[in-house]
């Protein structure tokens, strides 16, 4: 079957209005068309190709193990309540957010509960998450920390006021986010207590023997003698004879402004999968907004249920 529009190379730009106007049958297609090369069904169980099709139902049965299972079946919108165009709309939504989008502003939009975008907004984040796993930066790295979170309320009154600054005020809730960039490259990051404890992370995912660019902040010591390490002060410049971590910073500054603008407040719990869905963004920035979509569509269809989010709520 020709492909749908949504998905085809001329779908470049995409329009929520167009997602709106599909039919049913429409969504399904393209939905299929995710999900499966060329469309074609094959069982989620044991892969076979051979699938009955219902003419009044849709949903597939397969012919050699008998089980029967939908197109949404074994991805992140099983058991599914709400169109299959309205999620489609989600995606379309959450990807046309180039700092990140309110999940009670999509929630309005697409009249669903809060609690139901919610939790589709993180599962798809989980699944962009996908598209960075196993992922080894080579060539030139930036990196950098910056702190998210933690922050404690002053009270009314001065004489009530306390100290922030002292360990025992804090609440022990603030976070690093340590971000790797790799220059023309891809984009990590991963949540430590204090950026010293991402030294592992970076050894990990950074081969042997690049170059990174680092400030002087001391966690960043440790990188010399496995990597070509080089260090800007960033009291004296932003950027020496090509060493910089300008790269780093931009994706903080893009972080920053989802945090303040659009989310309020991230909580350390779920600050690494905000990092992730603004590290993916970065990275797509350049991809026209129907690019993005026809990717996270794909990535979402291709990642299984999530054990994190079963169900409306939290396991
Ligand atoms: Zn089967």
């Amino acid at each position: 079957m020709a492909q749908h529009f949504l998905l085809t190379a001329k779908a470049r730009t995409l329009s929520l209005a167009a997602v709106m106007r599909l039919t049913d049958d429409e969504a399904f297609q393209t939905f299929k068309e995710c999900r499966w090369e060329g469309g074609e069904p094959n069982c989620p169980k044991c892969g076979s190709l051979a699938v009955y099709t219902y003419a009044a139902r849709r949903i597939f049965k397969c012919k050699a193990c008998c089980s029967q299972f939908s197109v949404t079946s074994g991805t992140i919108f099983a058991s599914h309540k709400l169109a299959l165009r309205d999620y489609l709309a989600a995606i379309a939504l959450f990807v046309n957010g180039a700092k990140g989008v309110s999940m009670l502003q999509m929630a309005r939009d697409l009249n669903v509960q809060y609690k139901t975008m919610f939790v589709l907004c993180h599962k798809m984040r989980e699944a962009m998450a996908s598209d960075q796993m196993d992922l080894k930066l080579t060539g030139t790295i930036e990196i950098d920390g910056a702190h998210f979170g933690g922050t404690i309320r002053q009270e009314n009154k001065v004489s009530e006021r306390i100290d922030r600054r002292l360990k025992r005020h804090q609440s022990g809730k603030r976070r690093a986010v340590v971000v790797m960039r790799e220059r023309g490259g891809r984009t990590l990051t991963t949540i430590v207590k204090h950026e010293a404890d991402a030294v592992p992370f970076i050894v990990a995912n950074v081969q042997a023997g690049s170059t990174v660019h680092a400030d002087e902040g001391a966690a960043w010591d440790a990188l010399h003698g496995r990597f070509d390490a080089h260090r800007i002060n960033h009291s004296v410049a932003f950027s020496d004879e090509g060493v910089c971590t300008n790269q780093a910073e931009s994706f903080f500054s893009r972080l920053r402004r989802s945090e303040l603008g659009v989310h309020h407040h991230f909580s350390a719990q779920y600050l690494h999968q905000y990092a992730n869905e603004m590290a993916w963004r970065e990275d797509h920035r350049r991809k026209a907004n129907g690019e993005q979509f026809n990717c996270v569509a794909k990535l979402a269809m291709a990642h299984p249920v999530s054990r994190n989010w079963k169900g409306y709520w939290q396991r």
